[in-house]
């Protein structure tokens, strides 16, 4: 297996800004690309080399990543003509060699991975989908999580580059196309459900007199306990932030998604469903950049409380 020269990137927000700087650190050949200029002024800083769309993008890259807001970005740009000026209304998929290898890393839906996977096997492209969890801090620190989704020899190909951006110790192989997608979703939908949760009973509990530093330390003591309860939490007890690393528009973006694979996939999932209109409600009351936990906001406006520890 010839190791991995030539990336090409597309997506340089947030987290693929970062992403892409750590391909140039490592010594990759990485051409980027992103619909705004000033980030891709940022990515040429950081030692990427510009392209003008996202075919040129993909012309001559041996491997293609995309770390895009949502499905519709996603398969704009691999399939359709959302892939920017110059690029003759072709997605990135028709700009790319066959053996070339393309990864999605954005969290996306596996309707629309199996549509690029079909368009790509037809000219001999494997795809990996390989969503990340980690946030933007993740992201600069090059210690993202990363779950894979795809043919496994292509993830062995990938797996230079998945170390350069993530933590060697999280890449996880979760099994053929699709599986990456999954596996991401469902961590968010749990983590999201515990938010509210969450919010539920340390409401409850202030309300009816119990104070929080005791409520709150019984319930990590407990079997109740969480990784939110124990560590996430924190930032709204501590400091009243609702972590504006990420924002409410992809909080709902993904939770939709989550239900839309239950329902693909024959499940009810009544709890879900009602924890995923919850968020909703949040991203109306709070607007879309507001943090992730602003859910816990909805609930302490509800009861009329605060949920804040004492400061040390
Ligand atoms: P972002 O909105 O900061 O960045 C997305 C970038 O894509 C922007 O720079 C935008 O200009 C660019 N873009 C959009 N359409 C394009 C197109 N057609 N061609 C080229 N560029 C285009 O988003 P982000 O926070 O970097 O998130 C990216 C993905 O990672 C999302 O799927 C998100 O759910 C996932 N994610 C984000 C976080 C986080 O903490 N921010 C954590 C884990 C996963």
């Amino acid at each position: 297996m010839t190791p991995v020269e030539r990336v090409g990137f597309i997506g340089l927000g947030n987290m693929g800004g970062p992403m892409c700087g750590h391909l140039a650190s490592a010594g990759f050949d990485v051409t980027a690309f992103d619909l705004d200029a000033g980030a891709l002024e940022r990515a040429v800083a950081a030692g990427a080399r510009a392209a003008a769309s996202a075919a040129e993008c993909a012309r001559g890259a041996e491997v293609l990543i995309t770390m895009l807001p949502a499905p519709p970005h996603v398969e704009s740009v691999w399939l359709g003509s959302g892939s920017g000026p110059g690029d003759g209304g072709a997605g990135a998929i028709a700009a790319l060699e066959p053996g070339a290898l393309a990864i999605d890393m954005s969290t996306s839906s596996t309707a629309v991975g199996a549509r690029i996977v079909a368009a790509a096997s037809e000219r001999g492209i494997d795809v990996l989908d390989a969503p990340v969890a980690g946030q933007s801090i993740g992201a600069q620190a090059g210690t993202l999580a990363i779950y894979v989704g795809g043919p496994e020899e292509a993830f062995a190909r990938a797996r230079p580059l998945f170390e350069a951006m993530g933590d060697p110790a999280r890449i996880f192989f979760m099994g053929g196309n699709g599986a990456g997608y999954t596996v991401k979703l469902l961590l968010n939908l749990t983590w999201f459900i515990q938010a509210v949760a969450t919010a539920e009973v340390l409401t409850v509990g202030m309300r009816a007199g119990v104070s929080l530093d005791r409520l709150h330390a019984a319930l990590v003591g407990s079997p109740a306990n969480s990784v939110f309860l124990e560590r996430d939490v924190r930032m709204v007890l501590d400091d009243g932030e609702y972590d504006d690393a990420f924002p409410m528009r992809l909080v709902t973006k993904d939770l939709g998604l989550a239900i839309d694979l239950a329902r693909d996939v024959g499940v009810p999932v009544e709890l879900s469903a009602l924890v995923e209109q919850i968020h909703r409600r949040a991203r109306a009351a709070y607007g879309d950049t507001a943090g992730e936990i602003s859910a816990m906001r909805l609930y302490e406006d509800v009861a009329g409380v605060l949920l804040r520890l004492p400061k040390a």
